[in-house]
């Protein structure tokens, strides 16, 4: 039993050396061209085969079995068909020369162990390094060795092939998952390796690693670039003093070794740099020490970052905040900008003193509901319904994101224009304008109309309505008192010998004399529709609608005794006047205006012919 046991055993020693020195030499490997890759490989695990051909075990005399198989088999698993030939090539030659009646069942063996290998590896291809796949690959190993032993009952007696059985398939098992795992590993690690290699190489900021004296052990491409050179390994050995000014290496010397002997890192370090084409240009730099594993620190590494762009970017952004901000604050109109559920986010110092009561709410996160009611409840703005302060600010802080404009007035007799935009990212801006100015101005144009108004239709010295409007009146009332079927009376009066009364106290105080007739005139009519005017001089006129003669002379009557009785109350002096009264009745005969006026002139000559102080009416 041992006879086979013990030889097997130190077959797996050798496949044990064949791992290591396969995994040792895979990172030299995997630098290699393919074709080199592939021969060292093909070379490497020929050898292997033989090597374990030296200590075969001999099932009956030229007929010997060992682990070759599983090392063509994971050989062919890892580096492909090239690899697995030329180690059959190998290997079969050796066992050629050695002779014995297994030849070509051995020969059939690696083949077969290689074809196994290779279907293994194409099934595995297309998956990640994975553990099964050896498995599987040691498992298939056993069941080809079993095949194998079936086969050998051929040629040597079911007994002595059936020696084989366990030994054969524990070892093929070990030796192929020993093999493979450690190979796995190897790759794995490989792969990680070069993965971080690569990372490191192409990375486009500066890194770079240097020992105690501040000579670099590695840079990666980026610095080579920026120093000149076309390959990292040419810095190898270099200090700072061989790559740039003498004051700047002295200074990161002396910074580096601050690090390196107080074992604290300098983290995002900014500086600006004038680089040797004379540009200036910033930098971040973070530089850490290594500590090796007996915890002494060894080195540091670095890593410089180009922010030039960065900083550019950041005075411009600097730049243009304070032109914003400087326009914002020269600006006459108050800016708040309020986000889409209504909270302010900014906001310039003119928006907050235009409301001189709600200013302190108004600041940066307050909700416009709030600063609505603060608004109203301090009595700031006017017009605001006192009985329901919520609904209306409820209703306002809706409109904030509707484009509209109002004015509102203020306690302070100010007036706001609130105009609301919308803005990007749906918020809302408020632009408020100060018109209080120009709302005074409107008022005072308002006022200034009504006066002009009121000029061109009322006599300036008596307050009474003009010729123009007496015109308009006696047509209008004329014609509505024919459609009614009503009549209407006109009186003319004059003032008697006015001419007279000037020339003896003065033409001023014949107008205050005209005021104290109009008074007269005013006082003695009743109704709201009767209208009195001035019709030129010293003569008035007044229109009595739904009047007849009679009603007429009653009226004219009550002024001729105001006149008289007022002359002789206010100005101690007697003044009288004359009235003619003339009639219109569509019933008793169609008429104009003009022919009323000369009816009631006419009426008025009479009065004066008669004696003067009288009424008279009309025929
Ligand atoms: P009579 O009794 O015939 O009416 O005599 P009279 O002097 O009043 O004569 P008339 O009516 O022709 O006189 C008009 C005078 O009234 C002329 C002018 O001196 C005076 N008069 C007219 N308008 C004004 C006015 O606005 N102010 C003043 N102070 N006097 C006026
Ligand atoms: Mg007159
Ligand atoms: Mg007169």
């Amino acid at each position: 039993m041992s006879e086979i046991w013990q030889p097997l055993i130190a077959n797996l020693a050798v496949v044990a050396l064949f791992s290591s020195i396969w995994s040792l030499a895979s990172d030299w490997l995997d630098k290699q061209r393919w074709i080199v890759r592939k021969l060292c490989i093909g070379v490497l695990v020929g050898s292997a085969a033989i090597g374990t051909m030296l200590l075969t075990v001999e099932i009956v005399p030229g007929v010997v079995y060992d682990l070759r198989t599983c090392v063509v088999a994971v050989g062919a698993f890892f580096s492909g068909p090239l690899v697995a030939v030329i180690a059959i090539v190998m290997a079969g030659t050796y066992r050629l020369l050695e002779g014995g009646a297994g030849v070509s069942l051995g020969i059939a063996h690696m083949a077969a162990a290689a074809l196994v290998g290779l279907a293994v590896r194409a099934s595995a291809r297309s998956s990640l390094p994975n553990p099964l796949w050896i498995v599987f690959l040691a498992l298939a190993m056993a069941l080809l060795l079993l095949f194998i032993i079936f086969v050998l009952t051929r040629i040597v007696s079911l007994e002595e092939a059936g020696e084989l059985i366990l030994p054969g398939t524990v070892l093929s098992l070990l030796a192929t998952l020993m093999m493979g795992l450690t190979m796995l590993a190897a790759r794995q690690a490989g792969y990680d390796r070069s993965i971080l290699r690569a990372a490191l190489a192409q990375a486009p900021e500066f890194l770079y690693v240097k020992d105690v004296d501040g000579r670099f052990l590695t840079v990666n491409e980026a610095v080579a670039r920026h120093q000149g050179y076309s390959d990292p390994a040419q810095m190898i050995g270099m200090t700072d003093f061989d790559v740039t000014d003498p004051a700047r290496a002295q200074h990161l010397y002396e910074q580096e070794r601050r690090i390196i002997e107080s074992g604290t890192s300098v983290l995002d370090l900014e500086e600006e740099i004038v680089e040797k084409s004379g540009e200036r240009r910033w930098y971040r730099t973070s530089k850490v020490p290594l500590t090796g594993k007996d915890g002494r620190i060894v080195g540091l590494a670095g890593m410089t970052v180009d922010i030039t762009g960065v900083k550019q970017l950041e005075r411009e952004l600097i730049e243009s905040r304070d032109r914003l901000s400087l326009a914002m604050s020269e600006m006459s109109d108050g800016l708040a900008l309020f986000d889409r559920d209504g909270y302010l986010v900014f906001c310039n110092e003119q928006y907050r003193k235009a409301f001189p009561r709600s200013e302190h709410v108004r600041v940066v996160g307050a909700h416009i509901k709030d600063i609505l009611l603060e608004c109203a409840r301090s009595g700031e703005q006017l017009g605001i319904p006192e009985d329901d302060i919520e609904g209306w600010a409820e209703r306002v802080a809706s409109l904030l994101r509707v484009p509209n404009v109002v004015t509102v007035e203020l306690f302070n007799g100010s007036y706001l224009q609130l105009r609301n935009q919308l803005a990007s990212n749906d918020s809302a801006l408020v632009i408020v304008t100060d018109v209080t100015d120009l709302k005074l101005a409107e008022r005072a144009l308002i006022e200034a109309n009504a006066d002009l108004s009121r000029q061109a239709s009322t006599d300036a010295l008596t307050g009474l309505a003009n010729r123009r409007v007496f015109d308009d009146a006696l047509e209008r009332d004329m014609a509505r008192c024919g459609r009614a079927g009503t009549p209407l009376s006109l009186i003319l009066l004059d003032v008697d010998r006015f001419k007279h009364y000037n020339d003896l106290h003065g033409h001023q105080a014949g107008d205050r004399c005209l005021v104290m007739v109009a008074n007269a005139l005013r006082a003695s009519l009743l109704r709201p529709t009767d209208l009195a005017a001035r019709y030129g001089g010293e003569e008035f006129a007044v229109i009595l609608p739904d009047t007849d003669i009679t009603g007429a002379e009653a009226v004219a009557e009550r002024i001729r005794t105001a006149i008289a009785g007022a002359a002789t109350s206010e100005l101690g002096i007697e003044v009288t006047a004359s009235l003619g009264v003339a009639e219109y009745d569509l019933a008793k005969g169609p008429s104009t205006p003009e022919n009323l006026v000369r009816r009631a002139d006419g009426a008025l000559y009479s009065a004066k012919a008669a004696g003067r102080n009288r009424v008279m009416a009309a025929e």
